[in-house]
């Protein structure tokens, strides 16, 4: 009988030093996964430096090397999608290249797949060992407000990283959405999940593409994908404003009439025009998020580009 085929989806910016290094050490993992073939599936998400290079070379050398190339650098959820759409393994897991991913819980995810009866075996870092302490503060604050705010769950400390079955592979797949959220999309599909637990590691080599500014926007895409809470809170908040505009309405009309002093203090007026208008302007922009993002999906445009594959 033939074997199985497992696919490591590698996406990869820039990483002409680290890729190297995860193909040697993945490939040491590989004798502790006889019950599959390895594939690899890198995808180059537009690098400028030499990782395309790189990744000729390794295929030319191991015809269990594949890769994707795009055009331009259209983000790692497009990677992630793209390389679930070309993967060609039963089982699939995703992995960066600067092995934060330990391939050494590759056996295990896979026996909790094949023996155990997951569809999909995830990862969560539960330290933040290494990170700016103002980081994790806020990444803490992102996983609460997301899920208070969401129906979907957003576990904190989720990684990307994760083997699944083409169950789940199909089903991602089958979510074509332009503004890609990953985590809450893993949490949105459901099917029967474990998580293995393991400590923060930092990167081999290379450096993070991710800075606090593009952090902080992944984090406010992640919210208007995967919630409209936003929206009641605009409408909550344009209630109770409305309220109390009323009582104050009332207020003054009752105390001219009866105390008959005119209203005074332009002071005051000003700040409560500014304070409204700000409100409105704040309200605003949070509906103009959610149109915006709509506004992009309907354009129905590619997730990505390939300039040059090799499956
Ligand atoms: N990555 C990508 N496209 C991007 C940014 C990152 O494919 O636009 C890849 C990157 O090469 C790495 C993984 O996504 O393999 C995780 O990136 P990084 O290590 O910078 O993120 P962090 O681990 O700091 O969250
Ligand atoms: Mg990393």
């Amino acid at each position: 009988m033939e074997k199985e085929r497992l696919t490591l989806v590698v996406p990869a910016y820039n990483e002409e030093e680290a890729i190297p290094i995860f193909y040697k050490e993945a490939k040491k993992v590989e004798e502790k996964l006889p019950q599959v073939e390895v594939e690899y599936l890198f995808i180059d998400d537009g690098s400028s430096d030499a990782t395309l290079d790189v990744l000729r070379r390794l295929s030319e050398e191991d015809g269990m090397v594949h890769y994707v190339s795009f055009s331009r650098n259209f983000g790692k959820e497009s990677a992630i999608y793209a390389g679930l759409q070309k993967a060609s393994g039963e089982y699939v897991a995703i992995m960066d290249a600067d092995l934060q991913d330990p391939p050494a819980l590759l056996p295990q995810m896979l026996l909790g797949i094949m023996e155990e009866g997951y569809d999909c075996v995830g990862s969560r870092r539960v330290s933040r060992k290494g990170e700016p302490p103002v980081r994790s503060f806020f990444a803490r604050l992102f996983y609460k407000i997301m899920n208070k705010m969401s129906h979907t769950e957003v576990v904190d400390g989720a990684r990307d990283f994760q083997m699944m079955n083409r169950k789940v592979v199909e089903a991602i797949l089958g979510m074509g959405e332009y503004n890609r959220f990953s985590k809450g999309i893993f949490g949105w599909i459901g099917f029967k999940k474990k998580w293995m637990e393991y400590e923060n590691i930092e990167r081999v080599a290379g450096e993070t593409k991710w800075s606090f500014w593009s952090l902080l926007l992944y984090a406010l895409d992640g919210i208007v994908a995967f919630s409209t809470f936003p929206l009641v809170l605009v409408s909550i908040l344009g209630l109770v404003f409305c309220v109390a505009a009323f009582i104050a309405i009332v207020f003054i009309i009752v105390r001219t009439l009866v105390f008959g002093d005119p209203t005074s203090g332009w002071p005051s007026m000003v700040c409560i025009i500014m304070l409204v208008s700000g409100v409105q302007l704040l309200c605003m922009g949070i509906i103009g998020q959610y149109m915006a993002k709509t506004y992009l999906e309907t354009k129905k445009r590619p997730l990505y580009l390939v300039e040059e594959e090799r499956l």
